[in-house]
């Protein structure tokens, strides 16, 4: 039995079982089931926002309340004002509202937001996530603490799903498209974006990725997953008032997709299924035995969130699957995909970067001054001088990490200081980082196609219903391609937290390689290599060079550079103190004088 085969038919087992959970189980269970999706599907939303995304919200239930409110005041018993009076009465346009709606107050929060770090976000979701709440509960025409009554069933062609064996099957139907579009999505172009925000917004941005926008893109998406759940909610109830929108209802979303496996689409439903029935039975069971009435099983869920924060960092999902069959395995590459187009490369000799006059001060301190230097068409460059010389300053004004005070980097032509790295890397310019950057737990092939991200164009949507597999088909060959030209291809499906460093490096520039550069940056490319990884690196490059790549490296070994590369400018205290061949610089006196001091 094939891997792919057993996966699938467990799949199929399953939904039988659900689909036929309704005709087998009492009205009581099926009600906990259709809370568990329910609270699937908002965790699915947080899924792609906290697990693969990074962003933490404790807000999501004022958008699950979104969706369960705008069609309650829709389709509920008060008259609508005669302006929205053609809107009344249908669900269905209850769920276009309530979608569209939470579509601008997403935009609008996000927009607020986003751009917070470290613990700031998360606080400023729990601001707006308490700010809804109280708007629910204080307007007088959404009905304030007592809520809206009258919400009608939704009908389906005729059929009304006004029992909660019925509106099962929409909530179950919601959460595996759901389910089945995320996964698509991660599995994709925009869904390699999403992650590589969790490699930090440096590398993220080197590589193409409109890093502002992708973190736009799944606080929207988490947001319509709330919303679509609050308006099954809403009719599964047929009555709704605040309380399930506060912010407690949030941080327990928040911690059934801890719980499941944040960064997991099965994670979702696993962490919504344990939560409910925990909580359900704890209810029971704990005033029991403890003699008294009270929450005493959010207690114990703070307890359960500390437990398995210490003991099971990735939820209780990576867990089960190791106890079912092997995973289907990584689809094959389309060797016969149309190569992706590639820009015209400047020809050999040509002077394809221009540092002209740059100087960059932090306060009084000049870290670079009046630095210039060009670098050709098919040569290495480097940039070598004692720590602190400012090397990695400099490298920063040409690659748009940082803007110069004054002076100005010209790139092909063009004028390229203070532009974002996002456009300088489509201009054909492609770094590494001296801390390789990577993402541990993806493959390498899907490491290298985060390089490939600006040759491909498809969208959120086309991903999710897997529109976009001719071109992902071109990106992948592209990756794969790249991975065999640096000498990776054995490594191709293992997991880049498994290589050793001198392999991480080389994965990186295959990475920068993807997005078909003719110049490459490396910071420190040998740095805490060993004798035979920086052998290997040396031979790399001799062969980039010689297939007519430009490339500039900041290097602090010198014996590295020595033998490797074409001309070499030496910087100290963020001067130019010399330029030339290797032989004449290594014995100018003023580089001789500013190393012989140096700790090497
Ligand atoms: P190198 O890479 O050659 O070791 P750097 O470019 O990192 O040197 O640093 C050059 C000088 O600029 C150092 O004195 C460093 O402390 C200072 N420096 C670098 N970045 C900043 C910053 N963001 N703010 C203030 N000082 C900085
Ligand atoms: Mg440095």
């Amino acid at each position: 039995m094939s891997p792919r085969f057993s996966a699938v038919h467990l799949l199929v087992v399953f939904v039988v079982i659900v689909a036929a959970a309704p005709l087998l189980l009492s009205s009581f269970y099926v009600t906990l089931l259709n809370y568990i999706g329910l609270y699937a599907l908002v965790s699915l939303g947080l899924v792609l926002l906290t697990g693969v995304g990074g962003l933490t919200s404790f807000g999501q239930a004022a958008f699950v309340g979104l969706g369960a409110y705008t069609t309650a005041a829709l389709t509920g018993a008060t008259v609508l004002p005669n302006w929205l009076a053609w809107m009344g009465g249908s669900p269905w346009l209850g769920l276009v509202a309530g979608l569209l709606l939470t579509l601008v107050v997403a935009v609008i929060l996000g927009s607020l937001t986003l751009r917070l770090s470290g613990h700031y976000l998360p606080l400023g979701t729990i601001a707006w996530g308490i700010s809804l709440y109280f708007l629910f509960g204080t307007m007088d025409t959404l009905g304030g603490h007592t809520g809206l009554t009258g919400i009608p069933p939704i009908t389906i062609f005729g059929w009304v799903l006004d029992e909660g064996g019925e509106i099962f099957y929409l909530i179950w139907l919601f959460l595996f498209a759901g389910m089945l579009t995320t996964r698509n999505l991660l599995d994709s172009r925009e869904g390699r974006a999403i992650r590589a925000l969790n490699g930090g917004m440096v590398m993220a941005e080197a590589m193409g990725v409109n890093t502002a926008r992708s973190r736009m893109v799944i606080f929207v998406i988490a947001a319509l997953h709330a919303a679509a759940s609050g308006w099954l909610y809403a009719h599964m109830q047929r009555f709704v008032n605040p309380t399930p929108f506060g912010l407690q209802v949030g941080i327990e979303y928040l911690f059934m997709a801890v719980v499941g496996g944040a960064g997991q689409v099965w994670g979702a439903l696993v962490g919504a299924s344990v939560i409910t029935i925990l909580k359900e039975w704890l209810q029971d069971l704990l005033p029991l035995v403890l003699g008294a009435i009270g929450n005493f099983e959010v207690i114990f869920f703070g307890l359960l969130m500390v437990l398995i924060l210490h003991r099971a960092r990735e939820g209780l999902w990576p867990h089960l699957t190791r106890l079912a069959p092997q995973r289907a395995t990584a689809r094959p590459i389309a060797t016969t995909a149309e190569p992706l187009q590639r820009q015209v490369p400047p020809p050999a000799g040509e002077v394809i970067l221009e540092a002209r006059n740059v100087t960059r001060k932090f306060g009084g301190l000049v870290a670079n001054d009046n630095m210039s230097l060009d670098v050709r068409a098919g040569e290495i460059l480097a940039l070598i001088g004692p720590n602190g010389a400012g090397k990695s300053t400099m490298f920063n004004q040409i690659s748009g990490v940082d803007t110069p005070t004054s002076g100005e980097v010209l790139f092909r032509g063009k004028s390229i200081a203070g532009h974002a790295s996002r456009e300088i890397a489509r201009l054909g310019m492609s770094r590494t980082f001296q801390h390789a950057r990577l993402l541990p737990t993806m493959t390498v092939l899907d490491n290298v196609a985060i390089g490939a991200h600006l040759r491909g164009r498809s969208g959120v949507l086309p991903s999710a219903w897997r529109m976009d597999r001719a071109e992902e088909d071109r990106l992948m060959a592209e990756a794969a391609r790249q991975i065999e030209r640096v000498g990776l291809a054995d490594q191709m499906f293992n997991e880049a937290g498994n290589l050793a460093l001198g392999q991480q490096r080389i994965l990186e520039i295959a990475r920068s390689l993807a997005s078909d550069p003719c110049l490459l940056l490396l910071d420190e490319p040998a740095a805490g290599l060993r004798w035979g990884e920086k052998q290997a690196l040396a031979e790399l490059l001799c062969k980039l060079r010689g297939e007519g790549m430009a490339i500039l490296l900041v290097e602090h070994d010198m014996d590295f550079v020595m033998g490797l590369v074409d001309r070499i400018v030496v910087m100290d205290f963020g001067r130019k103190i010399a330029e030339g061949l290797p032989d004449e610089v290594q014995r100018h006196p003023a580089v001789l004088e500013a190393y012989l001091g140096d700790v090497e």
